[in-house]
Order: structure tokens, then C-alpha cells, then sequence
């Protein structure tokens, strides 16, 4: 399986990643539905998509040509003083699907974060009613800029800016799996320290709805989030969802806060949200907290933007692939049942544990000795020994998950699957 292109690049610096302790990238030249073709050596499935963002498949032909129409049309514009038709078809969109009558543009999904997170702060300095504290729960992943950090569990990528954080009050995530027969307790104790935090004024509680992701894969209960949602309430403060990851059908719905039968007041989209063709982020508010950003007063406006904000390219890939999902949401709605066929059997492996799955999104944990985290090696094996059968993982140290796009094909699942049980059977 050697490629010829493996080595390192003198001019790239290549992101989470120490160069001296791993192998070289390998050079991708092409894409195709769930595959990636490289330079030298056979295809791969691409389970992950590509850091979780390619949702319809690779050089979608749909996609594509609307990007690529959009090109001749108007590639950029700026966003203060104009508007353009594009965006305005896809705000209107995802106001419609999400139930939040305003989208603001930023890049990514971390700057979505950012965004949710001066809003729903401002909200309440507007509202003259200043509130500081923020809530977060342990395992949580919102991004790499520095609130989007504070946000997040604190771990060793951002040890070395901890002094920097700002603070936030940090909950258990009471994740579950196949069989755990703890949930119930695990909850309560959640909640009871959810209503005791809640007692001091909260700006905004942030959570990943259903799946914490960077995380490693943990999943809780809907039942879960709606009694959050319902102290959340009580306590008049914000509910931030990061749909990032979960937004755009990767949960079984086409967001997760549906499936979850919670209302939250910011959503933060991403990832999915071009299909995986561009980068671009939205923040959804609510119209409530809009009025509040509105008056006479310079203060009263929320000062802040970016300088592609609502990139005319980056609007037509993101409607095109709200197109397919409307098309065809069977898709994402039927591709749980196609996992939980395989779990079934690879659940029999004596190194499998703790399988869980929520939509698209399957996983495990390895059943090995050693630091857990993402510092395990046992994932590296399953890593290598899936590249060789033709399968693109990578596991969060012993989490073991296949988040894959959506038009991965039954013979290919299988494949996934295949992969994975001889990886299992080297550990
Ligand atoms: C990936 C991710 C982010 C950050 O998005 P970027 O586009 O990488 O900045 C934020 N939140 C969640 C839940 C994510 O999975």
C-alpha cells in the first residue's frame, strides 16, 4: 500500500497534527461519491467525511453545477449595503426548517460558536440586565478560536491558552449506550447540579444536541435534553445549540434539536450545511432576541462580521444541498436501521463496548487496556488495518465510529463494517 506521494510537504503546517510522530499525508487527487482516489493506490471509503463534512458524497454533479452557475453570476459581493439572492433564498430556508426567523453569516463552524456566543451575551447588556455566567458540559468540542475554546472541555490541545479562557461552569454529560443500566441515576445527578448552577443568573447553557462529537461520539437521551431545556426555561437563560456536527440530517433528522423535541434560541450550523463543498457558518436567533439588537442607540447593534459573510458561493452550494436532503430525507431518516444491522454482529466482538448510534453517526468503544482518550493506540491499529481493506477512519483514540456520507451504498457499509471486524480481530 505504499503511495509515492507520502511525505511530508516543507511548506504546510498541518493541522492537529505532530509531525514527528506521525506517517505523512497521503495525496487525494480525486473524489467520488463515498470515495477518496489517490495518487498510486486504490480507492477509500472516506467514513469519516472528510472531518465530517461531506454529506451528499464527494463532487456531488448537483452541487457542483450550482457552485459552479453561481461562478458566473456573482462570486463574492459585500454583505453591509447589499444583499444578493442566493442568501436571501437560503435564509428564508433555514428559517423556515429551523423555526428562527434570523441567520447570520460567518466562515466556519467555530465562529457560528463565536457568534451564538457574543449574541446571546449582548442579548442581556442590551436588555440592561447584564448576566455572566455560562454553562457547559464536560466532553464538550465548539471549536478552535478562543471563546469557541473556553466553550469546550478543557484538554491537552488548549492547555497551553488555558490562562487566556474565560470561565464556565461545567457539567457531567450523561452519554449512554447499549445496555448501560445506569442512565437514569447518571441523569439525575446532571439535572440536580444543572438547577443548583441555574440559581446563580446564566447568560446561555451551550450543549451538541443528541451527540457530542469531538468529544467522542457520546449520545445522550432525548428525554435528557427536554428536561434541560425545561430548567433552562424556568431559569430565563439561553439555550445555544452547536449543531455543527449534528445539523443537516446526521442524526436521523434533518437537525437534532428535532429528534431531541427541544427549542433552542441560538443554533450554531456548519459542516453540512454546503453539502461539504465550502466553508461557511450561520448563527439562527430567535426574532425575540433580534428585536433586541435593534434601536436608536449605536450600542444596541451587534457589532460584527467577517469579510466573506454570505459568500454567493458558498449560499448556492448550501442551497443546492438543502435541495437534496428535501428531495430525498428518507436518506438520513432510514440510515440508523442500516447501521444497527451491523452493531448487532460486531456487538458479539469481545473488544467492542458501549455501542451506540444516533442516525448516521455509529460507535464504540475499544475494549482495551491503557489511557483512554484520544491518546489510545488500540484506534491506531483499527486505523491502519481499515486503510489496508479499503476503509478511511479515524478513531478518537479508543472510540471507534463511522460517521459516513450519505449516499454511501449498502455493499460499501458492509465494507466498513468488514474493515472494522478485522481491525478488532489484530487487537
Ligand atoms: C467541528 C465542530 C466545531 C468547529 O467547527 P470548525 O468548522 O472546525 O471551526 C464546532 N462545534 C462542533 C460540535 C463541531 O463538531
Amino acid at each position: 500500500m505504499s503511495n509515492k506521494s507520502q511525505q511530508w510537504n516543507p511548506h504546510l503546517w498541518p493541522p492537529f497534527t505532530q509531525v514527528s510522530t506521525s506517517t505523512p499525508p497521503q495525496r487525494v487527487i480525486s473524489g467520488d461519491g463515498a470515495l477518496l482516489l489517490r495518487d498510486g493506490a486504490p480507492p477509500l471509503i472516506d467514513a469519516i467525511s472528510s472531518w465530517w463534512v461531506t454529506l451528499h458524497g464527494h463532487t456531488h454533479p448537483y452541487i457542483s453545477s450550482a457552485i459552479s452557475k453561481q461562478t458566473e453570476e456573482l462570486e463574492q459581493v459585500i454583505f453591509a449595503d447589499f444583499t444578493h439572492p442566493q442568501a436571501e433564498k437560503l435564509a428564508a430556508r433555514l428559517s423556515h426548517v429551523t423555526g428562527l426567523e434570523r441567520l447570520f453569516f460567518s466562515d466556519n463552524g467555530s465562529t457560528a460558536v463565536e457568534v451564538a456566543l457574543k449574541i446571546a451575551c449582548q442579548w442581556w447588556k442590551n436588555r440592561c440586565e447584564p448576566r455572566h455566567q455560562l454553562i457547559a458540559f464536560q466532553g464538550a468540542y465548539h471549536g478552535d478560536t478562543f471563546g469557541a475554546m473556553a466553550l469546550g472541555e478543557r484538554t491537552l490541545f488548549n492547555a497551553p491558552f488555558e490562562d487566556m479562557l474565560f470561565p464556565v461552569r461545567r457539567l457531567p454529560w450523561p452519554d449512554t449506550w447499549w445496555g448501560d443500566d445506569n442512565l437514569e441515576k447518571k441523569e439525575k445527578v446532571v439535572l440536580s447540579e444543572l438547577e443548583q448552577s441555574l440559581e446563580t443568573p446564566t447568560a446561555a447553557v451551550i450543549l451538541e444536541p443528541l451527540v457530542q462529537g469531538a468529544g467522542g461520539m457520546s449520545m445522550v437521551r432525548p428525554e435528557f435534553l427536554q428536561k434541560v431545556e425545561k430548567r433552562i426555561q424556568e431559569a430565563g437563560a439561553l439555550l445555544i445549540a452547536d449543531e455543527v456536527l449534528t445539523g443537516f440530517g446526521r442524526c436521523g433528522s434533518l437537525f437534532a434539536f428535532q429528534r431531541a423535541g427541544i427549542k433552542p434560541n441560538l443554533i450554531a450550523l456548519s459542516k453540512g450545511l454546503t453539502g461539504g463543498f465550502l466553508p461557511m457558518g450561520v448563527t439562527m436567533a430567535s426574532e425575540e432576541i433580534f428585536s433586541a439588537f435593534i434601536g436608536e442607540a449605536p450600542h444596541l447593534t451587534l457589532w460584527h462580521g467577517h469579510s466573506f459573510t454570505g459568500n454567493p458561493l458558498g449560499c448556492a452550494a448550501a442551497n443546492a444541498s438543502l435541495d437534496l436532503l428535501e428531495a430525498n430525507p428518507e436518506q438520513y431518516q432510514k440510515f440508523e436501521s442500516r447501521h444497527i444491522a451491523h452493531l448487532h454482529i460486531i456487538a458479539k466482538h469481545p473488544r467492542v463496548k458501549r455501542i451506540r448510534v444516533t442516525g448516521t453517526i455509529a460507535a464504540f468503544d475499544l475494549d482495551v487496556e491503557g489511557p483512554s482518550g484520544y491518546l489510545n493506540t488500540a484506534g491506531k491499529t483499527i486505523k491502519a488495518i481499515a486503510m489496508q481493506n479499503g476503509v478511511f477512519l479515524r478513531p478518537l483514540g479508543n472510540v471507534v465510529y463511522l460517521l459516513p456520507p450519505l449516499c454511501l451504498n449498502n455493499s460499501q457499509l458492509e465494507q466498513c463494517y468488514s474493515a472494522i471486524e478485522k481491525g478488532l480481530d489484530m487487537l
